[in-house]
């Protein structure tokens, strides 16, 4: 059975099969106005969260600036403070969730920092 993607779904990689995950936008950039004058085309947005709260997505409020990723539980906890990537834009930190990736690199960082990395290092650890 094959299933059609539906109407607008992305189609990045060649995938239909992994929806991006739902965020909320949580902070955007004034808009500039200079003499009555919108100096900035639309509204950039500088900070989401996916919809079930877990991971949060911000940037600098620079253009060029890569996302940074953190997961909202780990950052709660204080077990781990530090962004568990950067990605270079919200729709990558969104398919960077939703493929699973983020979840794999977090649990790669976390057993960096509980030291099981201490005796062998990972190879796709960041922080070996
Ligand atoms: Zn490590």
């Amino acid at each position: 059975m094959s299933t059609l993607p539906a109407k607008g779904s992305p189609d990045v990689m060649g995938t239909t099969s992994v929806t991006l995950a739902p965020i909320i936008k949580t902070q955007f950039a004034r808009r500039i106005i200079h003499g009555g004058r919108g100096l900035t085309e639309r509204k950039e947005c500088w900070g989401a969260e996916t919809t079930d709260g877990v991971w949060s997505f911000d940037r600098e409020d620079s253009p060029g600036t890569p996302w940074l990723v953190y997961h909202q539980p780990s950052v709660k906890d204080g077990s781990l403070t530090t962004p568990v990537s950067l990605q270079g834009s919200l729709r990558a930190c969104r398919w960077y969730v939703a493929m699973g990736w983020a979840e794999a690199d977090l649990e790669r960082l976390l057993a960096h920092e509980q030291g099981e990395h201490a005796g062998e290092r990972d190879p796709r650890c960041v922080k070996c």
